[in-house]
């Protein structure tokens, strides 16, 4: 059984169903983030959750005990919102204490666990500080250091890097992580921000119209999307129209080429149309080892980006983007030559 166990979840506001069917085991010490586009239902499925929000239809338990219809105070979880929800009034000291003291912790248990707090999130010099008086990524480490000072069973996160400036975002994202794999606490992670969520998370549930759209490691989300949003969500990606030729053999016009797969198109027939999806990083320009499915085309365009320049080979209708690594000793190619480009038959993701 996992530890948190959401089982067929379904959120109506009025005629409009925000979130459907959403099933999802989470086990004990997992980090899993909540990833889709503005409006998939992502916060909803949090709030229901943290008890703020009633579900429809369906069930939460947490170690083996449903907390559906539990109030959110009886539910042993910690919560750290996109804003800065600290209570301006109250010194860091007192907002990381605040759940103690609701509880009834007497002062010694509370200055104790503050202060443990405060190293766990290394502000322990700006204890006696007010909300007013420190930087966002500031606030928000008090934020975490308050849901997790009544030691919670579960942590869940509403996007909690939104509002911060790019640099803080990352070392904050890389402090959050650290934290909850020292503490081992049960972690979801709302974003709609793919970098943050491959980069931090056990598994990624990718969300899309109040539904799972595909459940799984960054690697696989990214390696193999299940679906076509999926793919076009998570990462950069070519998409090539093409138009099977052989199923049987794996075959697909593409341009004025030919493309083998490397399994069959099952259920496809001679003629039918066909996505092909392909990450830059898959493809390389000209004949490289490994990469033995290739497409000549012609340079259609040439960005110089630094370290990296990627480039544009038109392939008919189709075209295709891919980096290559600047080298001083040789220039980039120029736009209108001739070019072919290789990539493995296995790099080819099939869109449904
Ligand atoms: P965002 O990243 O923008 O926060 P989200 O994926 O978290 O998006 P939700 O906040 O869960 O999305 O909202 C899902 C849908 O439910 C949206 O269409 C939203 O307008 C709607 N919704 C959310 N709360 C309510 C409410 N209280 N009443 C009516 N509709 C709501």
């Amino acid at each position: 059984m996992a530890f948190l166990e959401l089982k067929g979840l379904q959120k109506d506001f009025g005629p409009l169903r925000v979130v459907k069917d959403f099933n999802l085991d989470i086990e004990q010490g997992e980090f899993v983030s909540f990833l889709g586009p503005s409006g998939c239902g992502k916060t909803t499925v949090l709030r229901m959750v943290a008890g703020f929000e009633e579900p429809s239809a369906g069930s939460i338990s947490v170690g083996g005990k449903e907390v559906t219809r539990l109030k959110t105070s009886q539910r042993d979880m910690g919560m750290v919102f996109q804003a800065y929800a600290l209570f301006p009034n109250m010194t860091v000291a007192q907002n990381i204490g605040f759940g103690l003291k609701v509880r009834g912790a007497s002062s010694s248990e509370i200055s104790a666990r503050v202060t443990e707090m405060l190293k766990l999130i290394q502000l322990d010099q700006l204890a006696d500080r007010y909300p007013y008086q420190m930087s966002g990524g500031q606030q928000q480490r008090v934020a975490l250091a308050r849901a997790l000072a009544p030691q919670p069973k579960v942590l869940l996160l509403d996007e909690p890097l939104s509002a911060l400036d790019a640099k803080v975002r990352v070392s904050l994202r890389d402090e959050i992580r650290a934290i909850q794999k020292r503490l081992g606490i049960t972690t979801i992670f709302v974003t709609h921000d793919q970098e943050e969520a491959l980069s931090i998370s056990d598994r990624v549930i990718v969300m899309y119209q109040g539904k799972a759209e595909q459940v799984g490691t960054p690697f696989e989300i990214y390696n193999r999307p299940a679906t076509k949003f999926v793919a076009n969500f998570v990462g950069t990606l070519n998409t090539l129209e093409g138009t099977v030729t052989d199923p049987s053999a794996g075959t697909v016009r593409v341009g004025t080429g030919e493309v083998v797969l490397k399994g069959k198109l099952n259920g496809s027939k001679a003629g039918d149309p066909v996505s092909l999806a392909l990450r830059p990083e898959a493809i390389s320009l000209g004949r490289q080892p490994g990469r033995d499915a290739m497409l000549g085309g012609e340079i259609a365009e040439v960005s110089f980006l630094g370290s990296v320049i990627r480039v544009r080979v038109g392939l008919g209708q189709e075209s295709v983007s891919l980096d290559t690594f600047n080298s001083p000793a040789s220039p980039p190619p120029a736009v209108g030559d001739k070019a072919e480009i290789s990539f493995s038959p296995e790099d080819v993701l099939v869109l449904h």
